[in-house]
């Protein structure tokens, strides 16, 4: 079943359902909504916070949305798990103090376990394990009771998995997961822990939101003043990772609208998708990134040195230096960005329409990017041979710093490069130096226009405690060099 039945389906069943009636099917927001909080949506209840908040009165009180949603912080993860991109798409239904456990539970089994010629998706049943908050009676015996599944079927989790919330004062509550087994040749039995998700994949997250928290500390550490008056639902279920198993291959980079880039990217490289562990990883990387890149120039970023344009920029260049890794140097994205457009334009028009705007702005990323490399290989090489030479392991701050400001290589670029050759970079120096640096500009950098106000509020926070941030619940940041 292709990616866009599997969301057809998903919307329909929502759209369609009668036992609590019909949902309102809400078009994706864009990827740039104004939240002081997020650089980029990354969950489908983003668009619906203001209703979750009690902040605006929804013109609805059940909505189904298929979101783009763009995860940075999942970055590193691309291509080495099976399951984490930097853009996907979540299906979500919610409501809005209307139908709440009960509803939720039957709905999003009813939908994986459908047979496939009533509309479902077919999910064997026997694959099939609920997660509950540990504790959270209630929705224990309405698994139990809606589902049939025994009891040692239902995996308790700890608040840092199966509780949700904004990481501040406001809603929070219990959640509940279906996990999917792919079998024990992806992992041990009855390993539900961090290392047991390969086999047990998440797919979907339904989220009871009934409390009302004072103060959050973290994950695990939060004080529950009362009960939401409201009470609401809120779920996200991966496209890609139902798509990956109704598929049959291996993992999301495999998918109809991803898989294209990987064979243009092993034509152009001459290496086979499967053949080398190392190589594997970077066409995925190619794969997702240059997905993630046009959907973001797509939804208006630009590349640039801070921000939203820094998270792209780092997108587009991981990808051409993936390909590099593989043995192409030269241009790759007018290859590769086309196949991409292609599969997503059947769901997101713009991409084609828009397509001269998008493809001039990639394309010309990667050229100033060549440029860069161009500039400032020589200097890395001549720089990593001296420490080699010194029989050093440790490229200096200063370095760092320089590649940095006088060829414009991020920090990531030279971390990334420097690993490669076996050496590690000083980075608290390079950090310290790049503060100085950033104190002198300051004055500077406040009139200058253009700048984004969500980076750099989470730049304040990231220099008060000197290390990037991490917010609980859907927040996210952007380490940037
Ligand atoms: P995981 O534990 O696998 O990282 P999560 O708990 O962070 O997932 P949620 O915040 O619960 O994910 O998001 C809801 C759903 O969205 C997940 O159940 C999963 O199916 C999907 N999802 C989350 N992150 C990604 C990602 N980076 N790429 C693809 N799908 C994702
Ligand atoms: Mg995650
Ligand atoms: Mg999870
Ligand atoms: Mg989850």
């Amino acid at each position: 079943m292709d990616t866009a039945e599997i969301r057809r389906r998903f919307v329909a069943h929502f759209a369609e359902d009668t036992s609590v009636g019909a949902h309102a099917a809400v078009p994706s927001a864009s990827l740039l909504l104004d939240d002081p909080t997020l650089l980029f949506v990354n969950a489908g209840m983003v668009p619906f916070k203001p209703f979750f908040l009690g902040q605006e009165t929804p013109p609805y009180d059940r909505a189904v949305s298929v979101q783009k949603c763009v995860r940075t912080p999942d970055i590193e993860d691309v291509g080495k798990t099976t399951r984490h991109g930097t853009f996907f798409e979540m299906c979500g239904n919610f409501s809005f103090g209307d139908y709440f456990k009960e509803g939720a539970i039957r709905l999003a089994w009813e939908l994986v376990t459908k047979p496939l010629a009533d509309g479902g998706w077919e999910l064997e049943e026997s694959r099939l394990y609920p997660s509950i908050l540990d504790g959270d009676d209630e929705a224990l015996q309405l698994w139990k009771r809606i589902t049939g599944v025994p009891d040692d079927r239902v995996i308790r989790l700890g608040p840092k998995e199966n509780y949700w919330s904004m990481g501040v004062p406001g809603p929070g509550g219990p959640c509940s997961e279906i996990l999917y087994d792919r079998g024990p040749a992806y992992g041990p039995d009855g390993d539900f822990g961090p290392k047991g998700e390969d086999r047990y994949l998440e797919i979907w997250n339904l989220v009871f939101m009934q409390d009302e928290l004072g103060a959050v500390r973290s994950k695990e550490d939060f004080d529950i003043i009362g009960s939401l008056p409201n009470k609401n639902i809120d779920t996200g279920m991966g496209l890609e990772r139902v798509a990956f198993l109704l598929q049959g291959v291996e993992n999301m980079y495999e998918i109809d609208v991803m898989m294209p880039v990987i064979r243009r990217a092993e034509e152009i490289s001459g290496k086979r998708y499967g053949a080398d562990h190392d190589d594997d990883v970077r066409l995925r990387v190619v794969a997702d990134h240059v997905r993630s890149g046009m959907m973001l120039i797509g939804d208006g970023v630009t590349p640039g040195n801070e921000g939203r344009g820094y998270v792209l920029r780092r997108l587009l260049r991981r990808a051409v230096r993936s390909m590099r890794l593989l043995g192409v140097e030269d241009r790759v994205l007018p290859e590769l960005m086309p196949l991409s457009r292609d599969k997503m334009g059947e769901t997101y028009e713009s991409l084609i329409t828009d397509w001269e705007r998008i493809s001039t702005v990639a394309y010309a990323e990667e050229d100033a990017f060549r440029q860069t490399l161009r500039a400032g290989t020589q200097i890395f090489d001549l720089a990593t041979r001296e420490v080699k030479q010194g029989g050093g392991h440790t490229l200096s701050g200063e370095r760092a710093f320089a590649l940095h400001d006088t060829y414009g290589f991020p920090i990531d670029l030279t971390l990334e490069m420097a690993s490669e050759q076996g050496l590690v970079v000083d980075e608290v120096e390079f950090r310290r130096l790049m503060g100085e640096q950033r104190r002198r500009a300051q004055d500077d950098a406040r009139s200058k226009k253009g700048r984004h106000r969500d980076a750099s509020a989470y730049r304040a926070v990231a220099d008060r405690l000197g290390r990037p941030v991490e917010f609980t619940g859907y927040a996210e940041t952007v380490s940037e060099g």
